[in-house]
């Protein structure tokens, strides 16, 4: 008999609302919280950007998503889409095999409505506090405000679902504070019309620096390359010749940035510089749950980049398993990442599958963490999910011969090591040696072949 427990799911992006479904499924009473009045999280494009295009202002307005106009997915559709509802059910898509941000939304809304998520869905909801009812205990806090009302509601498990795209990282660079000219960071770029060359008197920027060549850098330079003078992009390289970009006349490679001045100028590692007007900053997002409180359990470190200790970046192990996390992962396929994680945190709740121990898991988490720093991998990249990483191992197809105890115990480390495994026997039973046969050889000397 499964167990059956209230849980409050944060944030009804993709992964929240595909973790409603699955604790759904498994039985359990839900509850997604959503601070915008609409599910889709990221993708819901908003035409607004915060008033402090770097958003530093601690006390801007928070604009959730970071979606520019042109924005096309960077995975094909069929990997745009949970295990049983292929993005074909959304209506009316135009069947780029990429599809464009406003695809993806109308497939998350069907999505809900399929599966009746809506209806637990509460909007304009934002959770304020999280935190547990007692140490040690199994019950949580959520505390909500929706317009002017606040509540609080106990509840047995938290799953977090809150997005790690809305609080940008802005690049270190020196003399910065001197330099003359504009900055955004890539979350509050929406168009490329503000970039026009300044000889149209409308438009102010003509020359950009983008830092950054990652998904967004790359999109996004592009993009301003069709109406800027000059577009530079700085890699995250040092060792890098400066050269023109894909097919572009105004586009243009370079490495690092070494540092700007107040003249305005902007030199680059590679020996070359611009008298730039604006740099636009793609370099990422800080991981932020500014309602959690765990009295310093989970905690954010390296400048925001790494949230731990996660027990497969899912689950805490000193609050497991009341308290988890859908999503913290990057660079894979995500949603069905995010729905395999849902699954898990769905039947470990019910008591259908258990975690290690607490101890277990620590000890997982440090692993993880030695194996990166002896592959020469970044902590920063502790969440990163990318098929390079020596951390990600080959998967082999592996014949074993045999299955008495040496083919046992080989079959044991190939599986574990992530293998497919065949084990060919020729016998009707495994043990080899060990199983017992009471018949002898017509030869008792074993001598004809
Ligand atoms: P989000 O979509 O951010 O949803 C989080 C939700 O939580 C939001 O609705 C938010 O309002 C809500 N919320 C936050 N805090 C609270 C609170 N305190 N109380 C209540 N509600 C709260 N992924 C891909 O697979 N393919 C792509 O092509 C791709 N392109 C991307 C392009 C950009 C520019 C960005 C920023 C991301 C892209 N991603 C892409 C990654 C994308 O973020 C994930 O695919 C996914 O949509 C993230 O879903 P999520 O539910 O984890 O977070």
């Amino acid at each position: 008999m499964a167990e059956s427990r209230k849980v409050a799911v944060i944030g009804a992006g993709a992964s929240g609302i595909v973790t409603a479904r699955e604790l759904q499924r498994e039985g359990h009473r839900v509850v997604v919280f959503e601070k915008s009045n609409q599910l889709g999280g990221v993708w819901v494009y908003n035409p607004r950007v915060e008033t402090d295009l770097l958003s530093l202002d601690l006390n801007r307005e928070i604009i959730h998503s970071s979606l520019y106009k042109s924005l096309r997915t960077n995975l094909p559709r069929k990997l745009m889409s949970f295990s049983d509802c292929s993005f074909d059910c959304a209506e009316n898509g135009n069947r780029l095999n990429f599809p464009e941000h406003e695809e993806v939304l109308r497939f998350l809304n069907e999505f809900a409505k399929d599966f009746a998520i809506n209806e637990l869905i509460r909007l304009n909801t934002e959770v304020v506090r999280v935190a547990p009812v007692e140490f040690g205990g199994n019950r949580w806090v959520v505390e909500s405000k929706s317009e002017e009302l606040s509540s609080e509601e106990v509840f047995d498990s938290v799953v977090i679902c809150n997005g790690h795209y809305t609080v940008p990282r802005i690049a270190n660079i020196p003399g910065i504070n001197k330099w003359p000219g504009k900055q955004i960071h890539s979350h509050n770029y929406r168009i490329p019309e503000p970039f026009k060359d300044q000889a149209r008197p409308l438009y102010t920027f003509s020359i950009v620096v983008v830092i950054g060549d990652g998904p967004s850098g790359l999109d996004i330079c592009r993009d301003i390359a069709t109406v800027a003078k000059q577009v530079h992009l700085s890699t995250r390289y040092s060792e890098i010749v400066v050269s023109k970009l894909d097919n572009y006349e105004n586009l243009w490679n370079h490495s690092k940035i070494e540092h700007v001045d107040e003249s305005g100028e902007v030199i680059f590692f590679d020996g070359s510089s611009i008298h730039a007007d604006i740099i636009l900053h793609c370099t990422g997002y800080k991981y932020d749950f500014p309602f959690l409180e765990t009295n310093g359990i989970v905690s954010v470190d390296d400048e925001g980049r790494v949230v731990g200790p996660l027990y497969k970046h899912v689950f805490p192990p000193k609050l497991s398993p009341c308290l988890s996390f859908v999503g913290t992962p990057y660079q894979g396929v995500l949603f069905r990442m995010f729905e395999l994680q849902a699954k898990w945190i769905a039947q470990v709740l019910s008591g259908k599958v258990f975690l290690p121990s607490e101890e277990e898991m620590l000890a997982d988490v440090e692993d993880h963490n030695r194996q990166l720093e002896e592959a020469g991998i970044p902590k920063r990249h502790t969440h990163r999910l990318d098929p390079q990483s020596p951390l990600m191992a080959e998967s082999r197809k592996v014949a074993v011969i045999g299955a008495g105890p040496s083919g046992l115990v080989t079959t044991r480390e190939l599986q574990r090591e992530g293998h497919r495994v065949v084990v060919f026997e020729k016998s009707n039973q495994l043990g080899g040696l060990w199983a017992y046969n009471p018949r002898v050889e017509t030869d008792l000397l074993s001598l004809d072949p």
